[in-house]
């Protein structure tokens, strides 16, 4: 036993069950919001010896023309929650600043806060949908970061581009508005990356984990102006992407790689309307949010189905929402992935 004694922050902390902490079992696997697309890569390297590009130009080069935006607007990171957590750790003063976010969310916001001693604003996404901004604004407070997740993982909804431009119009000089688009791609008319230009406050965040389909890469950037980048960038890690991270990285953001990416999202789409309305049509289930993510939220008739499906291989991501812990949300997998999610649901609606 060691008495070196712990923060009270770091006490207080729940390990963070991510989608993979879980060590489930199973064969069909549609919890993490992953793409069912693998992609072989080959990289040919004779400089391990050396320490890598701390932020590699041809792949900043790359996400810059894909977000059209400038290279020094651009950070990569370890993943988006890297960028989250640089975001907290570089703009909050621990034990005394706040961040905001709408509940339910994605859970690393938290996570974040709770680790570097940053309190939380807790407001719900019904405000930030259905709030006037004035409203929010008052909500909001002096709370130095504010996260919108568009579209919000796990409910799916959007938040439109023209709210988000006012709030940070109104949040100018006082915080900044990070709009986190993990699953952007998705629903790429929505982006909120043109806002960058227009707002020294807005901040995107964007990874390549989702419809890039490389969640194993670990590959995200933060987008912003270079002087709200600025600090982040002293308090980064000194060499934070691996050289090999950086050639997979740079191959993903070719224009043929993008194109196909599209082609997938497309693919993907069309398979979350199918999924949609085989749920609407099930008996089972009580409630469906088809948002615009690669994943479908619903509510159950009875929780004790999703140890059906467990014993059936088939894993998904139970959620408890709004107080209420039968909800479940599925991952858009392969054709075949997906034909077992209907299995499961014939079978549990007779
Ligand atoms: C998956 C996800 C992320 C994490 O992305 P990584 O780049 O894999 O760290 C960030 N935000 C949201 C909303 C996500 O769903």
């Amino acid at each position: 036993m060691t008495n070196i004694s712990l923060p009270e922050n770091i006490q207080a902390l729940k390990a963070y069950s991510s989608a993979k902490s879980l060590k489930l079992s199973g064969t069909t696997w549609l919890n993490a919001n992953e793409s069912p697309y693998a992609r072989n890569f080959s990289v040919a390297l004779n400089d391990f010896n050396r320490y890598p590009d701390p932020q590699p130009e041809a792949v900043i080069n790359a996400y810059a023309r894909y977000a059209a935006l400038a290279p020094d607007q651009v950070l990569m990171t370890r993943g988006a929650d890297e960028g989250i957590e640089l975001l907290v750790r570089t703009y909050c003063a621990p034990g005394k600043d706040s961040i905001a976010l709408f509940l339910p969310t994605y859970g690393m916001y938290k996570v974040t806060a709770d680790t570097h001693n940053v309190a939380i604003n807790s407001l719900t996404q019904a405000l930030l949908l259905d709030g006037s901004v004035d409203e929010i604004l008052a909500a909001i407070g002096d709370s130095k970061l504010v996260f919108i997740c568009n579209p919000n993982n796990p409910t799916g909804s959007l938040t439109p581009v023209a709210k988000i431009a006012e709030l940070a119009s109104r949040l100018s000089g006082k915080a900044l508005l990070i709009v986190d688009e993990a699953y952007i791609e998705f629903c790429a008319a929505q982006t909120a990356v043109g806002l960058v230009q227009d707002f020294a406050n807005v901040v995107v965040l964007r990874t390549l984990s989702k419809a890039f389909a490389l969640a194993g890469l670990r590959t995200g950037f933060t987008l912003a102006q270079p002087e709200v980048l600025a600090p982040i960038r002293k308090v980064i890690a000194p060499y934070p992407v691996a050289t090999v991270v950086a050639r997979i990285a740079e191959q993903a953001l070719s224009q043929d790689a993008i194109t196909q990416m599209r082609r997938q999202v497309t693919i993907l789409n069309a398979a979350k309307q199918t999924l949609v309305g085989w749920l609407q049509n099930a008996s089972a289930v009580t409630t469906v949010l088809p948002g615009e993510g690669n994943f479908v939220t619903l509510k159950l008739k009875d929780k004790a189905s999703i140890d059906l499906a467990m014993q059936r291989g088939l894993v998904m991501r139970q959620f408890t929402l709004y107080g209420e812990d039968d909800w479940l949300r599925i991952s858009i997998g392969c054709e075949n992935e997906l034909k077992q999610v209907k299995l499961w649901l014939d079978a549990i609606s007779n």
